[in-house]
């Protein structure tokens, strides 16, 4: 805290993403990116940017890239929003829409940035609690608000929400919009994209973070009525005009475009996903259904905390939220097959030990 502060630094409560070491030969189960590299088009398509150009300013548009998702999903470009990595999709969705009398409603496990933004906006905001095993049932958003929020798988439980029930939220409330945070479509869930025009109301959201293996060039998209981009380009003209680099429109573009890259890695993603599951079953973890790329999970032996902890020894990181209802699980972000095996070997020894401890 400093003099120097404003009154709306003082009253932040940042969000505290998962760690990023700086140390070599750990296994990283902790935040969700993918075990496998990039397409090889991306990649090119880098290489290719990375030249004199640079010295000229990107396209503050970034139609390039907004053709690709366009093309991608059947829409035009007017129905395209892109930003510096979803969260910055988001940030400008809860100043473009969610500011309003009513609050906006969310889930009380879900992504942790969405207080965060709240607290940002000063957007009000009501907290629904999931069901038993974290099940979302819409019938709980039948109340005044002045927006909804879902993530689709949710995060961090990995549980989907069938299309039919997000088609019951747009009809229920016309007059707000209704986000769908699709981080983690691509492994398995179904795309509330193709809703888009039957509902004006909808906004969806998408990463090349986790399913394209792009966390590190930050590259976010939205999908939407005309109406709802147009407000979300106010809202990001008033704030920066060229958050895409060059880099990243014709990285991420080259990306979207290689669509076999794209197939064989969630294929692969969600046959090691099926396997851990089965694993971790298998040594006694409830295991949520997952159409993410991690599971959520409980041991039925050893605490969360303290399971984390003897894996992190074992240079194995998996991560843990200190959070009332979900403190005794684990989200373990699927990686490769081998990673996932060595996962598996380093419990089974955790266990083992734990067991004769208690003997
Ligand atoms: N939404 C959800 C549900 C997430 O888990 C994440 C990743 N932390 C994001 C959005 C943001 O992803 P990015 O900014 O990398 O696109």
């Amino acid at each position: 805290m400093s003099k120097y502060w404003s009154s709306i630094v003082k009253q932040l409560d940042p969000y505290v993403p998962g760690e990023q070491p700086k140390v070599d030969n750990l296994i990283k189960l902790n935040t969700n990116e993918c075990p496998y590299g990039p397409s090889p088009a991306a990649i090119e398509a880098l290489k290719t940017q990375a030249a004199e150009s640079l010295r000229l300013y990107p396209d503050p548009n970034s139609d390039y890239l907004k053709e690709a998702v366009a093309e991608y999903y059947s829409a035009d470009i007017s129905q395209v929003f892109v930003g510096n990595g979803s969260d910055e999709v988001l940030a400008h969705t809860f100043m473009a829409f969610f500011k309003k009398r009513a609050p906006l409603l969310f889930a009380d496990i879900t992504y942790s940035f969405y207080p965060v933004y709240c607290g940002l906006y000063k957007v009000d905001f009501e907290e629904i609690p999931l069901r038993e095993n974290f099940e979302l049932r819409v019938e709980d958003y039948n109340r005044l608000n002045g927006g909804i929020l879902i993530a689709n798988p949710n995060a961090p439980t990995g549980r989907y929400l069938e299309l039919d029930k997000i088609e019951y939220l747009l009809c229920n409330n016309r007059d707000s919009v209704v986000v769908i945070d699709e981080a983690y479509i691509d492994f398995g869930g179904k795309s509330a994209v193709e809703l888009l025009g039957k509902y004006d109301n909808l906004l969806v959201i998408q990463t090349l973070s986790k399913s394209r293996a792009l966390a590190g060039l930050r590259v976010g998209f939205a999908l939407g009525d005309t109406v709802l981009i147009e407000a979300l380009e106010r809202v990001k003209n008033s704030f920066n005009s060229y958050p895409l680099s060059r880099l990243a429109i014709f990285g991420a573009a080259a990306s979207i475009r290689d669509t076999s890259h794209f197939e064989a890695m969630r294929a692969k993603i969600i046959a090691t996903r099926n396997r851990l599951t089965t694993g971790l079953t298998e040594r006694k973890f409830e295991v949520i259904p997952s159409l993410a790329n991690f599971v959520f999970a409980r041991n039925k032996t050893l605490a969360a905390a303290e399971l984390s902890r003897l894996l992190r020894q074992k240079n194995i990181l998996v991560r843990h939220f200190n959070k009332p209802k979900i403190n005794n699980y684990l989200r373990i972000t699927v990686g490769t097959e081998d990673e996932c095996a060595k996962l598996l070997i380093a419990l089974d020894e955790i266990l083992e030990k734990e067991v004769l401890k208690n003997n």
